[in-house]
């Protein structure tokens, strides 16, 4: 056989991940990896994939051989008014995506291969009882406190036990050595970390960075919601960190002043857009604006050069008002409220050059 084609024979991996729904079969996937010596990253996701779970895949292929995907749309982790019908599920697109990411890896001999995608049943993650989405409901539940209580613990008491528990149960069924998690969805970080440390659990949690669309906005599964005119007014979040970030590097270290240039940038924007007609306007209300420690998630009082802050927010844009006929409102009509989330590294570098880190 000529030596060229033994070679491409040797380096070029098998393309297919193979598709798993219960515990077994991925338990028994897993174990072959650890008889083999060869490391597993886990890339937890609820599906709808886009550039900002790619990317964590890309990662997750750099730093170990094998990667296993989850599409889990977790009930337990959607308060009992949220959108967890009308949660996008597109396995097909999904499906295509990973497909030309598994392609691509194959001819890349320096990085891992995408080697199973894990998509349970509700049945199979929550196998004695049907999971509750109660404040006070019942069942086997991981709290992570006083973490899980603030700001989008706040707004959505049950979402960090919900994301808690799935994440202890998928890390116990998959035991990777790497798990990874996105920086757009920043508390999300320091629950899994507290968790994965008072735990004992033995994985690295390894965190990517936000993946935004060209115009700046935080690509999200739950951005197809937003509509045409939403969709215009979505950015005004990033744009009041940049007012933040304009006032610290002017030298402002001190909450209030930082704070006001965030609320004063979302105030005005909500004020011009009131001013519209319904027809042509896109409401929102202020969830919060946290300054907060880049270790603890701690509320500051005041922000030093050295150490930066985590500078975080949501906002609820509200339906659409008065749809203009033949306007795009997003999936589901614009009749839904939209929460939008994101956050930025606040320090002197990223506020010199108005990066957004
Ligand atoms: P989800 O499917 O929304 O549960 O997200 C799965 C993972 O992808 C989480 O770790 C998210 O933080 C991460 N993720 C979602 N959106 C982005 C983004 N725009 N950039 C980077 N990571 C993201």
């Amino acid at each position: 056989m000529p030596r060229q084609l033994i070679k491409r024979i040797i380096v070029t991996k098998p393309k297919r991940f193979a598709r798993i729904t219960t515990v077994p079969e991925l338990r028994q996937l897993r174990r072959k990896a650890l008889l083999a010596q060869r490391s597993v990253g886990f890339v937890p996701t609820m599906g709808a994939l886009h550039q900002g779970h790619l990317a964590l895949i890309r990662q997750a292929a750099k730093e170990n051989d094998q990667v296993y995907v989850s599409i889990y749309v977790n009930p337990t982790q959607f308060g009992v008014n949220e959108d967890l019908s009308s949660y996008p599920r597109t396995w097909p697109e999904d499906q295509v995506k990973l497909q030309a990411l598994a392609d691509e890896f194959s001819k890349n001999e320096s990085v891992g291969q995408i080697t199973a995608v894990f998509m349970p049943s509700t049945k199979e993650m929550y196998p004695s009882a049907p999971p509750s989405s109660e404040i006070d409901g019942q069942g086997s539940f991981v709290t992570i406190t006083p973490l899980s209580t603030r700001l989008e613990g706040a707004s959505r008491p049950v979402f960090f036990r919900g994301v808690a528990t799935v994440c202890m149960k998928l890390l116990n069924i998959v035991q990777p050595e790497r798990v990874y998690f996105g920086q757009k969805d920043i508390q999300q970080t320091f629950v899994v970390k507290r968790m994965v440390q008072d735990f004992h659990l033995g994985t690295v949690v390894r965190v990517g960075s936000t993946i935004r669309e060209p115009d700046g906005l935080a690509m999200s599964s739950r951005n197809v919601y937003l509509g045409e005119r939403r969709r215009a007014i979505a950015l005004v979040l990033l744009d009041s960190f940049k007012e933040v970030q304009q006032v610290f590097a002017r030298g402002a270290r001190k909450r209030r002043y930082l704070y006001n240039a965030a609320m004063d940038k979302l105030s005005l924007v909500r004020k011009q857009q009131e001013a519209l007609p319904k027809g042509k306007r896109a409401l929102f209300e202020i969830d919060y604006i946290s300054i907060a420690d880049p270790d603890t998630l701690e509320e500051l009082d005041e922000v030093t050069a050295e150490r930066g802050a985590i500078l975080s927010g949501a906002i609820k844009m509200l339906p659409v008002e008065d749809p203009q006929e033949g306007e795009d409102t997003g999936l589901g009509g614009g009749k839904s409220t939209v929460r939008l989330i994101d956050n930025i590294r606040l320090n002197l570098l990223s506020a010199k050059v108005g990066y957004i880190p």
